[in-house]
């Protein structure tokens, strides 16, 4: 019997994965299949990136680059958050990352061992508890409530630091919920920060470009007080629709960089060259396809919130921010996990079920709303159809 480490054994996944090829393998059967279950864009990448990754190839950037990143991209990052945020940050703090994802796992990496706590988001992205699990620190819940409009609340996270507090991770805009802490909220968390010096932060920003209702983003850089502790993730993902490309971002402070130098150098030596110069047409280029993609997901936004609230037994706060909504769906009767299977199975919807996103996410659904108006008009009309016909399993 081949012995291996227990780590493997507590090391969790997203379901989101599972319900795509699930769907996939129906659809493969012939069954009409409509996806509200994948956080990715449904559109393509603009021309004008892609043509970037090509010609970079055609000129010969086909080799390893440093394993922090080509600086032309640091730079332009850099750049970037300067001129969103009024945020002075370095190139020198800037690493390229294969996605948003490996971001999350190095930080998790550096601060999680057994006998530390690490506070994340729940309902939340599934990785950050995963990840923790299996670093053998303690995974600490920070209740993120609907009658809070899925914010963050500062006094019930500052509520739940200990000395064993090592790691605080924070995501606005919110996956699964949609859910946007207002600066106010954030103002008071920082403040609260402040008598918690040895408490690291990774913010996790990658939805950044999707909030609604005219509201700003707030960047945690944007604070002084935690700039020496805060690790910022982001990337090209979900704003240039580049989810296949992996390619992401973070700002680390001090010491972490190097050490995350170092991860990158034992763990995949630098990020696919081509893919880094498509980063750099991203963010140098114009921005008005991106800015169209955010409008329509606003368009949708709407639709999709007036739509679920019609069905019988459900019902949405509306979000403020990423491309979900999260509606509530209790006085169906269903379970979550239940009704997104039986959603699949029966009425041909795929979406996810709250749970898969922790235990507050019990009583909850992801819709995301990353699909044309026309496929989330149907996907309402099948979903009302089998409330209507079907009683709770
Ligand atoms: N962070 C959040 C909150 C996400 O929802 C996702 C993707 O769904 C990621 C990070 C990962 O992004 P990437 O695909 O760039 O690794």
């Amino acid at each position: 019997m081949l012995k291996t480490v227990a780590a493997f054994d507590r090391i969790g996944e997203e379901n989101a994965f599972a319900v795509l090829a699930r769907a996939t393998q129906l659809a493969a059967a012939g069954r009409d299949i409509i996806n509200l279950g994948i956080g990715q864009p449904d559109f393509r990448t603009p021309d004008f990136i892609v043509e970037a990754a090509v010609k970079a190839l055609r000129d010969g950037h086909h080799g390893y680059t440093a394993a922090v990143g080509i600086l032309p991209l640091r730079e332009a990052v850099a750049a970037d958050l300067h001129k969103r945020f009024q945020v002075n940050v370095s190139a020198d703090e800037v690493m390229i990352m294969p996605g948003g994802k490996p971001t999350m796992y190095m930080s998790i990496l550096m601060f999680g061992e057994p006998g530390a706590d690490i506070l994340y988001p729940d309902p939340g992205f599934p990785i950050y508890r995963s990840m923790i699990e299996y670093t053998g620190a303690r995974a600490v819940p920070v209740p993120i409530r609907e009658q809070n409009a899925f914010a963050f609340s500062a006094e019930e996270t500052l509520k739940l630091i200990t000395p064993q507090t090592r790691l605080l991770i924070l995501n606005s805009p919110a996956n699964p919920t949609g859910g946007v802490t207002p600066k106010a909220e954030i103002d008071k968390l920082v403040a609260g920060l402040e008598r918690f010096p040895d408490v690291a932060v990774m913010s996790d920003e990658i939805y950044d470009h999707m909030v609604y209702d005219g509201q700003a983003h707030v960047c945690l850089l944007s604070y002084p007080s935690i700039r020496d502790r805060l690790i910022l993730l982001n990337g090209w993902s979900k704003t240039y629709a580049m989810t296949g490309w992996r390619l992401g971002y973070a700002v680390w402070p001090g010491k972490l960089y190097d050490y995350a130098r170092k991860l990158a150098v034992n763990l995949y030596s630098c990020v696919n060259a081509a893919t880094q110069y498509a980063g750099l047409a991203a963010l140098t280029g114009p921005q008005d396809e991106a800015a169209k993609m955010v409008a329509e997901f606003d368009r949708r936004r709407k639709v999709v919130v007036a739509g679920l609230n019609k069905l019988p037994g459900i019902s949405c706060t509306t979000p403020k921010g990423a491309f979900y909504a999260f509606p509530n769906v209790t006085r169906t009767g269903w379970k979550s996990k239940p009704l997104a299977n039986a959603l699949l199975d029966d009425a041909g919807v795929a979406l996810i079920g709250g749970p898969d996103f922790g235990i507050l996410g019990e009583g909850y659904l992801r819709v995301s709303y990353a699909n044309s108006t026309e496929n989330i008009l149907r996907a309402l009309g099948r979903m009302g159809d089998f409330l209507a016909s079907r009683k709770a399993a």
